[in-house]
């Protein structure tokens, strides 16, 4: 057997604690304290231990620094997107209800030939509205949201995404149901290039697969949920373990109106009729969920820039005289603000969709 440190060798709960369990983690360990982790990587582990006041097994063994990484930059306990802040992709949104939503509130339904399956990936141009849908999900269903982007893997942990990615998948076992989101999941699942790939890569792309694997045929309530803008970088192994695989294409006509008016409208600053409307959603064809935001921002500061060049100082500027938005803010900030999305690229995903996409 292999002789590692032990986590509890280096790490015990602390004494004074105002937690539900923390009664008995004190009594099991009072005296034992160890002095060499600070506050804040203790509490973080104290949420973690069992009833018992123990870490779970699969813990047991990760660096503590890592799991409070984790804990505090990696998991949001709090994501507050839910489906009707996303616009249009109706599809997309009734096949995830079907295949991850309702399997992660009625696992008792969905288990046998229901049982769903646990890898999905997104696909699409940049700004389509793929993390607002993992964080979604993850609303939806209750369940602790983790984000973690695969470049910031290969870039800033280099030598440690590995043990990284461990504890990851250890962590979100503990917070169960859990959505673990992997943005540009295309750097860590790549096609292996041919002149070798760099050792360390290889073995986080292993261990990647691996914990997926061990997820995939157990009882535990873990979603994966891979985003990518270049999924025919992906290799087979990891196509086959994304089953679902939905295309997240740009919004429709309606869509972009709807995120035009929803953030006028937040604000209270919407004032356009339908035919201006519809002239806005003509003229931005081919913009992303993104684009239309940033345009918006941009037609939004129209009222403001306009009075200044009428030479009104800011600080004497009153707010209820600021006139509304207008279609001309919007003309002129189409000028600026361009689509990020080139026609060639969105034939490269209608073909990826035809060939391994699960709605083609
Ligand atoms: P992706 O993950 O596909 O690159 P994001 O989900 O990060 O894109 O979207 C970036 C921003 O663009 C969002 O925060 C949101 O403001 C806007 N956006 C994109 N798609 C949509 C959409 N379908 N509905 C509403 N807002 C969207």
């Amino acid at each position: 057997s292999v002789s590692r440190r032990g986590f509890r060798s280096n790490f015990v709960p602390p004494i004074k604690s105002n937690g539900n369990n923390a009664g008995n983690m004190s009594a099991r360990n009072a005296g034992k304290c160890d002095d060499s982790l600070d506050d804040s990587t203790r509490k973080c582990l104290e949420i973690l231990c069992g009833p018992d006041g123990e870490l779970p097994e699969k813990l047991r063994n990760l660096e503590p620094r890592l799991i409070e990484h984790v804990s505090n930059e990696i998991m949001d306990k709090d994501p507050n997107v839910r489906w009707d802040d996303i616009a249009g992709l109706e599809h997309a949104k009734k096949c995830i209800d079907e295949m991850v939503i309702y399997p992660l509130q009625r696992p008792d339904i969905f288990m046998g030939c229901r049982a769903p399956g646990r890898g999905l990936l997104l696909f699409g141009p940049p700004g389509t509205g793929k993390t607002m849908i993992g964080k979604a999900i993850a609303g939806e269903a209750k369940a602790t949201f983790f984000y973690i982007s695969a470049s910031s893997l290969t870039s800033k942990w280099i030598g440690e995404g590995e043990k990284l990615v461990r504890a990851l998948f250890g962590v979100a076992s503990c917070r169960q149901p859990a959505v673990i989101f992997v943005d540009e999941i295309d750097s860590l699942l790549s096609q292996r290039k041919s002149d070798g790939e760099h050792e360390s890569s290889r073995r986080l792309k292993t261990q990647f697969l691996i914990e997926m694997e061990g997820f995939d045929s157990g009882s535990e309530q873990i979603l994966l949920i891979g985003a990518t803008n270049r999924p025919q970088e992906l290799d087979e192994a990891a196509r086959r373990r994304l089953t679902k695989r939905l295309y997240i294409p740009l919004p429709s006509s309606e869509a972009r109106a709807w995120i035009v008016r929803n953030l006028l409208q937040k604000d209270g600053l919407f004032n356009l009729s339908n035919e201006e409307m519809d002239i806005i959603c003509i003229l931005t064809e081919g913009y992303s969920g993104s684009d239309m935001k940033n345009l918006v921002k941009d037609a939004s500061m129209g009222p403001l820039r306009e009075a200044l060049r009428q030479g009104i100082e800011i600080t004497k500027l009153k707010k209820e005289d600021m006139r509304g938005v207008t279609l001309q803010d919007f003309e002129s900030s189409l000028r600026e603000v361009r689509p990020s999305v080139s026609p060639n690229e969105l034939g490269t995903y209608d073909q990826w969709n035809k060939q391994f996409g699960s709605l083609s």
